[in-house]
């Protein structure tokens, strides 16, 4: 299902190097093969990924919906076409414009973050004459083993203390136009354990049994999160998925005798799209320093941050040539074209001879590449992304152009020399 060598070969003479490629069969597979084996959830896509329009309209073309954190990304799943029904509004710092423009769409829940949070949307509702449903984000006790950033059990800016649960129920019974619907939780990212996963779900399930018996009436979801990794280093490995979805679906066939009509929901975004993509960057340069080879490239750290952090641990994601020539491998060190040496996105990959022109791919990087990186840094183009369906490269974010580079920017007024304060020419040094 990933993109053969010849769709890579194609997309690059499209859309030029640096490039980032992704598989679309690769996308709808992914959901197909979720709601397949996971029928009693429910799932939304996390744009916080991988906002592409093309790439939330690929994976919601197949039945899910979508969990936006900004405004932006609620108005690129509206553009995609997701139903706003089938969307919620997550984030800590949500302003009023986000807040209206999520009742006036008609979101199926926004996640308040906090009890403010909670009476400002009380507020703007009612200034807007309507009931908004209304989710509480919890920050439970628990941790969750096993997930390289955990977001939860700690004291964090996100969601609503189990502490505080009373007093958020107290306000939204007092409130007039919210109305509760659900319960969100989430735990962290990259969990590579289907226990660890299995475990977080039953501890959000026995809190869920507790709020909803506290709130003293149902709810239509209870969104468990997700945090689902895929391996990127070499001595990682993915996820049992078999084994989750039968935990899962245990967990929730039992849920659903003691809550019937009360959704569970999965949120993910790295699962999702990870596996589908690519990045694709050109060798422009290779040379030795000090006995240690570098493959210069056209792409780097500033496309690709994860990579270049990764490489900061000593952790590679994968990385391959496109057309590998024949010779022995060799360690490279593989860098972009940033003025900083945080710039290497590859450290001591094997890799067989390499000369300039050579195209490197780094695998499974279709989550969190490009907008999750400082593309700004140095001023370089933003790449291309293409979408490659079977015989159909379509590229669906045009590279940047040095017009809008420019366009950013405002001159300012400057104030010529002669009136330039006194003390600036005569200051006392
Ligand atoms: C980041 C985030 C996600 C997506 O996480 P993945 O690990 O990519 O699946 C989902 N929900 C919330 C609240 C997040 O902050």
């Amino acid at each position: 299902m990933s993109l053969t060598a010849d769709q890579i070969d194609n997309a690059a003479r499209l859309a030029g190097t640096p490039l980032y490629a992704y598989s679309a069969p690769a996308l709808r597979d992914r959901v197909q093969q979720l709601r397949k084996a996971i029928p009693e959830a429910g799932f939304v896509y996390s744009l916080k990924a991988n906002p592409n329009l093309s790439i939330v309209q690929c994976l919601t073309g197949q039945g899910i919906g979508t969990e936006v954190c900004s405004l932006f990304e609620l108005e690129t799943s509206l553009a995609a076409g997701v139903p706003a029904q089938a969307t919620i509004f997550v984030g800590p710092a949500k302003s009023p414009r986000e807040i209206r423009r999520a009742i006036a769409v008609g979101i199926k829940a926004i996640i308040a973050e906090s009890l403010e949070e909670l009476g400002l949307i009380d507020t703007i509702a009612a200034e807007m004459g309507v009931v908004q449903p209304v989710a509480l984000r919890i920050n439970p006790s628990f941790h969750t083993r096993g997930a390289k950033l955990s977001m939860s059990g700690k004291p964090t800016q996100f969601g609503i203390g189990d502490e505080d649960i009373d007093g958020a129920l107290a306000l939204i019974a007092e409130a007039r136009q919210i109305r509760l619907v659900g319960l969100h939780v989430y735990m962290g990212t990259r969990i590579l354990d289907h226990q660890v996963v299995a475990e977080n779900t039953r501890n959000v399930l026995a809190l869920a049994d507790d709020i909803i018996a506290r709130a003293g009436h149902g709810l239509e979801f209870v969104d468990i999160g997700g945090g689902w990794g895929v391996p990127y280093a070499a001595d990682e490995t993915a996820l049992d998925f078999p084994a989750l979805a039968e935990a899962v679906n245990t967990m929730a066939a039992a849920w659903k005798t003691r809550h019937r009509g009360t959704q569970i929901i999965i949120e993910l975004g790295r699962y999702l799209v990870a596996e589908a993509g690519v990045f694709v960057t050109a060798v422009r340069y290779v040379k030795s320093s000090k006995g240690v080879r570098f493959a210069v490239c056209d792409g780097g750290a500033n496309l690709h941050g994860a990579a270049g952090q990764a490489a900061g641990f000593r952790r590679n994601f994968p990385i391959r040539a496109l057309h590998p020539r024949p010779g022995d491998t060799a360690p490279w060190n593989v860098s972009g074209p940033l003025c900083t040496p945080m710039d290497v996105i590859g450290q001591k990959v094997d890799l067989p001879p390499v000369q300039p022109g050579d195209l490197l791919c780094i695998d499974r990087s279709g989550a969190y590449g490009l907008t999750a990186s400082p593309a700004q840094f140095l001023s370089f183009a933003s790449p291309a992304e293409v979408l490659v369906d079977g015989p159909r490269i379509t590229q669906i974010r045009a590279p940047g152009t040095l017009a809008a580079h420019l366009a950013q920017f405002t001159p300012a007024e400057l104030t010529p020399l002669a009136d330039a304060p006194k003390t600036l020419q005569t200051a006392e040094v």
